[in-house]
């Protein structure tokens, strides 16, 4: 993997948008059936056939693992199929985020084929999230985010990019 260099401008970006987008956010309570609801979401979008289409690397593999993370924030763990998210993460924005993760990490490490040259939050990541809000957002949230990535100068590359044949 290269180097993560364009996390932090990313992460600004996408606060920038989400923040004033109702789509991306509920407030539920973490413990009053907001956790359930974070997990459910991730198995819609798992089974959703839209996102089947975009994305074939995903449709034969298991719905991932969804826990509570004991430290601050949300954390994807892509080898282990594992996405962890603790209060004040209850936002389906973050969801796309940590997903987008899972998704990036199959395409890119498809079954007997790699590429090392993409980093976690890399350009090639990018597309990929925009691709899942896209889908599970609509066309003008996909565009709005773009925009503030542009406006932060987050690299996104012009397509959701294959692994490559070795
Ligand atoms: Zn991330």
């Amino acid at each position: 993997m290269a180097r993560d260099s364009q996390r932090t401008k990313l992460y600004r970006a996408e606060r920038a948008f989400w923040n004033n987008h109702a789509a991306g956010q509920y407030t539920p309570d973490f413990n009053k059936g907001g956790f359930h609801e974070l997990v459910h979401q991730v198995e819609s979008i798992w089974a959703d056939a839209a996102v089947k289409k975009a994305f074939p690397e995903i449709a034969t593999r298991p719905v991932p693992n969804v826990k509570t993370n004991k430290r601050r924030g949300a954390h994807a763990a892509p080898y282990f199929n594992e996405l962890a998210f603790s209060q004040g993460t209850c936002q389906p924005w973050v969801v796309i985020h940590e997903l987008a993760h899972i998704i990036h990490y199959r395409i890119v490490f498809a079954d007997g084929q790699h590429a090392t040259d993409q980093a976690d939050h890399g350009p090639e990541y990018a597309a990929v999230y925009l691709r899942l809000t896209e889908i599970c957002f609509g066309f003008e949230a996909r565009e709005g985010l773009a925009a503030s990535f542009r406006k932060g100068r987050v690299k996104i590359a012009p397509k959701v990019v294959r692994a490559r044949k070795i």
